[in-house]
Formats: C-alpha cells, sequence, structure tokens
C-alpha cells in the first residue's frame, strides 16, 4: 500500500497518519517530522531547512526531495509507505513519480483530508505536540490524557514555533499557491480520494477506512 495524504496545514494529516499507519502496518514518513528531527539534532539538513521552517516557507525542493528518496530506500518501506507532508509541490510529485517508476512501483491513493480554512487556525494555534515521537494533540479536540504530556511515550508536549497565527497564514498562501495544484494533478492521474476532515478524528478515520478498504491485518 503506497499512499500520500493530502490537505492543507492543520488538517489532521499526522493526527490520521498515527491511526492508518498501525491499522494498515506501513511506516509514516512525515518530511515535517524528519526536518524537525535533523533541527533538534543539529544535522546540516536541519541547520539548512531551520529557516525556512521557522518562516512558514517550504524547504527547497532539491533537500527535500533526496531526504524523501534515502527515507523510502529504507527496509520498512517494501511493503509500502504513507506519505505525510510529501510532496508538496508539482516538482516534487513528478520526482516521486520517476522514482516509482524506476522500481515499477506506482502510488496506490492520494487522499486528500479537506478542511476549509475557517477550521484551520484554530485547530493549528491549539496545536501542541510531542517532539519525541510526533504525536499530535489539541488542547481543546484532542487534549492528552495527563495534561502537558505525551499519552505515548510521557515526554513533555510543545507548541510548534510555526503554529503561531501570523506563520500560519503563511503557510496556508504556501499551500493555496504550491500544494493545492497537487489534487488536480492527482485528480487527472485517477489516484484522488476525499474525505471531509471537519467531523471528529474517529469518523474522519472511519471514512478513510472506507476508502483504503477494511480487509486488511497486520499479515497483508
Ligand atoms: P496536519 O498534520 O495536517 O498539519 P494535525 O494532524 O497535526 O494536522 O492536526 C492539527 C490539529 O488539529 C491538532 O491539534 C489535532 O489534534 C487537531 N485535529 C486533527 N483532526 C481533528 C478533527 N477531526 N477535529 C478536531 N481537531 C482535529
Ligand atoms: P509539517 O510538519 O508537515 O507541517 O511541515 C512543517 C514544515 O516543514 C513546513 O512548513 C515546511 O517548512 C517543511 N516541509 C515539510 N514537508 C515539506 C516538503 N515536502 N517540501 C518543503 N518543505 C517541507
Amino acid at each position: 500500500m503506497k499512499i500520500i495524504l493530502l490537505g492543507p496545514p492543520g488538517a489532521g494529516k499526522g493526527t490520521q497518519a498515527k491511526s492508518i499507519s498501525s491499522r494498515y502496518s506501513i511506516p509514516h514518513i512525515s518530511t515535517g517530522d524528519i526536518f524537525r528531527k535533523n533541527i533538534s539534532e543539529k544535522t546540516s539538513l536541519g541547520i539548512e531547512a531551520k529557516n525556512y521552517i521557522d518562516n512558514g516557507q517550504l524547504v527547497p525542493d532539491d533537500l527535500t526531495i533526496n531526504m524523501i528518496k534515502s527515507r523510502l530506500e529504507q527496509e520498512d518501506c517494501r511493503n509500502g509507505f504513507l506519505l505525510d507532508g510529501f510532496p508538496r509541490t508539482v516538482i516534487q510529485a513528478e520526482a516521486l513519480d520517476r522514482y516509482l517508476k524506476l522500481k515499477n512501483e506506482s502510488l496506490d491513493t492520494a487522499l486528500l483530508i479537506d478542511v476549509p480554512r475557517d477550521f484551520i487556525l484554530d485547530r493549528m494555534t491549539g496545536r501542541r505536540v510531542c517532539p519525541s515521537c510526533g504525536a499530535s494533540y489539541h488542547i481543546k479536540y484532542n487534549p492528552p490524557m495527563i495534561l502537558g504530556k505525551c499519552n505515548i511515550c510521557g515526554s513533555d508536549i510543545v507548541q510548534r514555533k510555526d503554529d503561531t497565527e501570523a506563520t500560519v497564514r503563511e503557510r496556508l498562501d504556501i499551500y493555496d499557491s504550491q500544494t493545492q495544484p497537487l489534487i488536480d494533478y492527482y485528480r487527472s492521474k485517477n489516484l484522488l480520494s476525499i474525505v471531509q476532515g471537519t467531523k471528529a478524528i474517529n469518523e474522519v478515520f472511519e471514512s478513510i477506512c472506507n476508502i483504503l478498504g477494511r480487509d486488511y491485518n497486520d499479515n497483508n
């Protein structure tokens, strides 16, 4: 199963990706998480990416494409993957197509989580994330069981530096100009599926399972 998740920042991609990854036994690959890990470890990639991310800009395509290619080479991607946050430009989508074609592989689905803009600001400014395992929470809609602590690994959860109102607005503008064209890109390849992301988290997941199929188990 090779899936990409599309949708504006705050649509719920990371939240749903955790459940999809565990239900369908495919690795969740978030380019944002990989960049953040590199930033915290002060690698050369992290140092190069940091300013773009802090300002809500996209990291340049060549850096991002090289990073994702090396991630897709890892053993756990042999039976599929779930990409969250990649591709974000048509150039990245074309590079992914070329990469898969060389391996005689192809995507199964581009799943768009559709959420109108007026939901986004509230979701993003109330988001809290776990810096250790990447889990995403919301102060109102999805609070952790213990205040300030990740349910999964117990680390302190934090607000992302790029989740301020000004940076979110910048990211939404970039989404409109650079990433939204991917909806038509995948629609023209007959790969696009759409779920409404405005429902509760578990209901969105139900809709996703209806699209991806329910006959999967851990042995597939
Ligand atoms: P993305 O990865 O698309 O940027 P996230 O999965 O991090 O988005 O979700 C953004 C914020 O919205 C988080 O705080 C998350 O807890 C919250 N959220 C996600 N899905 C829903 C939903 N269906 N209803 C309400 N809040 C949600
Ligand atoms: P995310 O965690 O998906 O919200 O991504 C956080 C930030 O990482 C984005 O605002 C970008 O600065 C950067 N980023 C993540 N994925 C990509 C990508 N595919 N192309 C360029 N920049 C990216």
